[in-house]
């Protein structure tokens, strides 16, 4: 296979661009726009993928390779350009052409949109695994749907979240290349009815499913493979026959499913939203990707027995788990499988990932919604719980998968997989223990683990070029698809050289986010300071309130001793709260109230500083991490499945403050408990406290420091302007607090004590940060994949 492209010469490539902008943009040199240049450079690129994209996909259907296929509600890919450029060992050479043409580089490269088609880290995680399969020459499409629009944009006024719509294709996108001849329809509704012996499904309504293919390169464009999104249509043009009647609403029926079915992301990050919308668009993914697949198998093979030897489906969470239905009814009513061959067959080529023991997240339909939607597969689902139970007579009363008049979608994915991995060794053991104990009795075995990873082309190579480089300069090139070679770093971390090196490239990152604040949130920040960093999705379960508090205590303790010796703190929080979700949207005003007052204290001054920029994003997550010195991990034990953000910081180089939850424990084990700030309740002891019902009082009357904390909330310090703001707030944590705030308060507080200390020894710390990156290797996505590729889908490396 082809590496990266040789025969390019800046010379050339000055001509692709400038050939792009003349005939593609249709624009001189001169009255070009940093769009122009953008799209230019853009196309440039997406002409060197086209090579060893033809070539994957000619191997692969030469060789019949096994392929997997990922059916994912999101894919968080973020901007393509520069990984392009990245991947494609074209970086520098597109950086220098485009100084030599008199534009900014790193302008154009931020003025491509953040594509924005998931919510957090389930989606990123997407996103990642398409990269390293691309690198590891694993043969697979993504399967998603192109959201028209993608996650809504926040904005802050007075301190409060304010969501705006999102346009990622409000431009033209560079990337993708629409199929029209790759469309199918998707029934919904209807009735069924018997006929010949037979349950024939007599659709209401429905819609065309139309492809749109993005390329996906993998490092040293020695692969590409193919995410496939879904873009819905209406059926016919509309019904004339109405229309023309004067019924002109229901004529433009078809069309009016069409346009919202692919229009928005649901913005609900870890909670069900159970409505018939979001169902329909869940069956519009699935049932497209499945008739794309049995198409794409039909067209080579006759066999449908054997489609699990070349066909592997994972079912990232349970959002594609209509699935399993899908495929007996395609293989079963469309192809006269027998039901339980079909069945069988279709179980041999699924997977299952959870993401979540969240009880709020797990997906239950009411089967009136269900049967509505899917009158046809409300009848198979039915049909798979009995032959279950009939296959497992000890099976328990209160299991199954329709229960209490609803379709549970854990269950269902769990009955028709192959195999259920959870995404962390913790995850996945209470995945066994208290999601599935009874199913897992059942069929042991069947769960396993596969702990998240992270592209290190992304969130190392490309986010942070001072690092990379270092790293380049002491151990050689190669690291980028070999992460455990970062070990070899370890030799180095006793010198002083390296370290003065690391530190500098740290700073380096500091200085430049330090500017970026500046203008982003008018606010200057001292890049000698701690920069202590929280960016995720903001959620009870992930403690920001925690930091909070602690923040107040601290500017409180500095008050009371301004002369002593403090180490001067940034603390930077970044994320978005569900638009209804009201308990995350106080968290985030207190963020910004208390922000407010302590950013325009003259008694803190440098020593403390709070900023929250507005619209956490893929882009911004690649700008904050590399200048990150302490990674805030601190969930409530037992709810982060795995976490990917404390994976993408301990790789560059931020020591982790954390609690024992999701891949923390495999992120302590790998560095070392010197170089990890270890707080907090374990998960069982966290199950424990709650059976105290009185523990958040307890914890606080306890605590030298939270009660002042919290009156200091209470009594309206952070809100002038309305004194009772947060007496709700205030009122859960002393009376309610499920998450354990309270009662992780003062370990924390004690954590993050050790963090000054830690930080005011210059040494040490920068040992630390230097032992991170050096013991990351674990955490690469492509570690993870080897594992799904051997563990799940049985396929081979095509490289
Ligand atoms: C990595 C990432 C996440 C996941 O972060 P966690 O800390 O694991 O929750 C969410 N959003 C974006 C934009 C990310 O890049």
């Amino acid at each position: 296979m082809q590496v990266t492209d040789q025969s390019l010469t800046p010379n050339l490539l000055k001509s692709d661009i400038l050939r792009h902008l003349t005939f593609t943009l249709g624009k001189d040199a001169d009255t070009a726009s940093i769009y122009d240049w953008r799209m230019s450079l853009s196309y440039a690129m997406r002409d060197r993928i086209m090579e060893p994209w033809f070539a994957s996909t000619r191997r692969t259907w030469a060789e019949d390779r096994k392929r997997v296929y990922y059916l994912s509600m999101e894919f968080l890919i973020g901007r393509l350009l520069e990984d392009a450029t990245v991947n494609l060992g074209l970086h520098e050479m597109a950086a220098k052409t485009l100084a030599d043409l008199g534009q900014d580089f790193r302008a154009i490269i931020g003025n491509e949109p953040d594509a924005a088609l998931g919510n957090g880290g389930l989606g990123r995680l997407a996103a990642c695994f398409m990269e390293s399969m691309a690198t590891l020459g694993c043969p697979a499409y993504g399967y998603g749907i192109r959201y028209e629009h993608g996650l809504f944009v926040q904005r802050f006024e007075g301190g409060q979240q304010v969501e705006a719509p999102e346009d990622w294709l409000g431009q033209t996108n560079p990337w993708e290349f629409t199929r029209p001849e790759a469309a199918y329809t998707i029934p919904f509704k209807g009735h069924i009815e018997h006929s010949g012996g037979k349950d024939v499904w007599v659709p209401g309504e429905s819609v065309i499913a139309s492809a749109f293919d993005t390329p996906v390169i993998g490092w040293q464009g020695k692969w590409a493979n193919t995410l496939r999104l879904w873009g819905a249509k209406p059926t016919g043009m509309f019904d004339l026959a109405r229309f023309n009647r004067g019924d002109y609403a229901a004529a433009a029926e078809s069309e009016t499913l069409a346009r919202t079915l692919s229009r928005v992301l649901y913005p609900d990050d870890t909670t069900y939203a159970g409505k018939e919308l979001r169902l329909k668009q869940e069956f519009f993914l699935t049932s497209a990707a499945l008739q794309d697949i049995l198409r794409r198998y039909l067209a080579r093979h006759s066999d449908l027995k054997a489609l699990h030897k070349h066909v592997a489906i994972q079912m990232n969470d349970t959002h594609p788990a209509i699935a399993g239905p899908e495929l007996i009814r395609l293989l079963h009513d469309e192809h006269g499988m027998e039901f339980t061959e079909a069945l069988e067959t279709a179980r041999a080529c699924l997977g299952y990932t959870n993401h979540t023991l969240l009880p709020e997240a797990l997906e239950r339909w009411a089967t009136f919604t269900f049967g509505n939607v899917l009158p046809r597969h409300m009848q198979i689902v039915e049909r798979i719980d009995h032959w279950h139970k009939d296959e497992h007579h000890s099976r328990p009363h209160y299991i199954g998968i329709v229960k209490h008049h609803e379709v549970r979608m854990g269950e269902l994915a769990f009955v028709m997989a192959h195999k259920v991995n959870g995404v962390s060794a913790l995850h996945s053991d209470l995945v066994k223990t208290n999601l599935f104990p009874e199913l897992n009795k059942l069929h042991p075995g069947r769960i396993i683990n596969q702990t998240n990873g992270v592209t290190p082309r992304r969130w190392l190579k490309m986010c942070n070029p001072p690092l990379a480089g270092l790293i380049t300069d002491t151990i050689g090139d190669g690291w980028e698809a070999d992460l455990d070679r970062l070990k070899e770093l370890e030799p180095h971390v006793k010198k002083a050289g390296f370290l003065k090196a690391f530190d500098a490239a740290k700073r380096k990152n500091k200085v430049a986010l330090s500017n970026w604040i500046g203008t982003e949130c008018g606010v200057k920040v001292n890049p000698d300071a701690l920069f202590d960093v929280q960016i995720k999705r903001i959620h009870e379960y992930k403690r920001q309130l925690l930091n909070i508090l602690e923040t107040i205590a601290r500017w409180d303790a500095i008050r009371q001793n301004p002369g002593g010796d403090w180490v001067p703190r940034v603390k930077i929080f970044g994320g978005k709260s569900a638009p209804g979700y009201a308990v995350a949207k106080e968290i985030i005003h207190l963020i910004n109230d208390v922000a407010e007052v302590i950013n325009n204290d003259p008694e803190t001054g440098d020593l403390l500083k709070v900023v929250y920029p507005a619209n956490y994003n893929v882009s911004m997550a690649e700008r904050l991490v590399p200048a990150t010195d302490l990674s805030e991990q601190i969930s409530t034990a037992g709810k982060e499945a795995s976490g990917t953000g404390n994976m993408k910081f301990m790789i560059n180089g931020a020591p982790t403050i954390g609690t024992l939850d999701g891949a923390n424990v495999e992120i302590l084990q790998e560095v070392g408990a010197e170089n990890f700030f270890l707080f907090g309740l374990t998960a069982e002891e966290a199950m424990k406290r709650r059976q105290d019902p009185d523990h958040s009082r307890h914890a606080i009357e306890a605590s030298p420091v939270l009660p002042d904390v919290l009156q200091m909330i209470a009594e309206g310090r952070f809100s002038p302007g309305q004194t009772d703001r947060y007496h709700d707030l205030v009122h859960r944590v002393w009376h309610h607090d499920y998450f354990l705030v309270a009662a992780d308060f003062d370990a924390y507080l004690a954590a993050q004590a050790a963090t000054d200390a830690a930080y005011a020894d210059r040494k040490r710390w920068v040992k630390m940060a230097a032992l991170n990156t050096a013991r990351s290797g674990f955490f690469s996505s492509d570690r993870t994949i080897r594992g799904y590729m051997k563990d799940i889908w049985s396929v081979e490396s095509a490289l």
